[in-house]
């Protein structure tokens, strides 16, 4: 396995290797990251993970500077997956100048839910992914694994992909959970032993609305208020928990079909913000 920390030496590492499969990360791996690499394994010729924690995409009080950044045990655990090439550009490499050229996404799909929360964040988000794509595949044609744990962000991708033209495959995986059911995250490692027993909750208030929508004894907007307020009184600030239509993130239009819907959640315990979705 390779590790390259600058473009021009990931472009000397690819050339001639064939397709690539990508997954991007910001490191801090876990097993959710390596069940992307494994799905990804098989669909290219070489296999590349990206491990950088990208400034656009934090707002000034987030976690940027606090993330976990855990670069030589990620690559132990990359060797392991067998992964051909880790890019692990420090940010000099692959921000040399300011990047004030920036992707805006459509503001339909890219300023509700966690933008709505995190205003920029998915133009940060868009404009390291298409950054990165450019190096790793230079205009020609790959594979990219996103989970669906960040299931908004798989959907913004998706859509800058299409209007781009690029002729990337989006590839996405299942959510990684632990086993007791908590959506396995980098930022889980913030919570104190009392708030990880407590982390469950936030999939569980999800399974309910999801139950609750399909019975739909109530509107809609009054089961996500409930939802709030049960999560909230347990000690949780909830940003949102919703019922969307899996197409295109919108308040389902007329009785809820089950099939094509996504209950989504973000919320803090203490100082961690942690977000789960389910398909339902
Ligand atoms: P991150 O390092 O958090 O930016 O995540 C890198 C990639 O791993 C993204 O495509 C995430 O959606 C994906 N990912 C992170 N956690 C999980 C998980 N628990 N299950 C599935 N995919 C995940």
């Amino acid at each position: 396995m390779q590790v390259v920390h600058t473009i021009a030496d990931l472009r000397a590492a690819l050339a001639g290797r064939g397709r690539p499969a990508f997954v991007p990360t910001m490191g801090n791996l876990h097993a959710g990251h390596l069940a992307l690499v494994r799905q990804a394994r098989p669909l290219g010729d070489v296999l590349v993970a990206s491990i950088f924690v990208n400034r656009l995409q934090f707002l000034p009080h987030e976690d940027f500077d606090s993330y976990p950044r855990t670069l030589q045990a990620d690559c132990k655990l990359l060797e392991a997956e067998h992964c051909d090439i880790v890019f692990a550009p420090r940010e000099s490499d692959l921000y040399p100048q300011p990047q004030t050229f920036r992707v805006q996404p459509d503001p339909r799909l890219a300023d509700v839910l966690e933008g709505h929360f995190r205003p920029g964040f998915f133009a940060g988000v868009c404009t390291v992914v298409l950054k990165l794509f450019g190096c790793v595949f230079g205009g020609h044609p790959g594979t990219a694994v996103f989970g669906r744990k960040d299931y908004q962000q798989q959907m913004v991708i998706r859509q800058m992909v299409r209007q781009f033209a690029l002729p990337i495959d989006i590839a996405t995986a299942d959510i990684s959970r632990a086993t007791d059911g908590l959506a396995l995250s980098s930022r889980n490692a913030y919570l104190s032993p009392e708030e990880r027993g407590e982390a469950v909750q936030l999939g569980r208030a999800l399974q309910a609305l999801a139950q609750a929508a399909l019975a739909l004894r109530q509107p809609l907007p009054a089961l996500e208020s409930d939802a709030a307020r049960v999560l909230g009184a347990r000690g949780w600030q909830v940003d949102y928990l919703t019922v969307r239509q899996r197409a295109d993130l919108q308040a389902p239009e007329g009785k809820p079909q089950a099939g094509q819907l996504v209950a989504l959640g973000a919320a803090r315990l203490g100082k961690t913000r942690l977000i789960d979705n389910l398909e339902f």
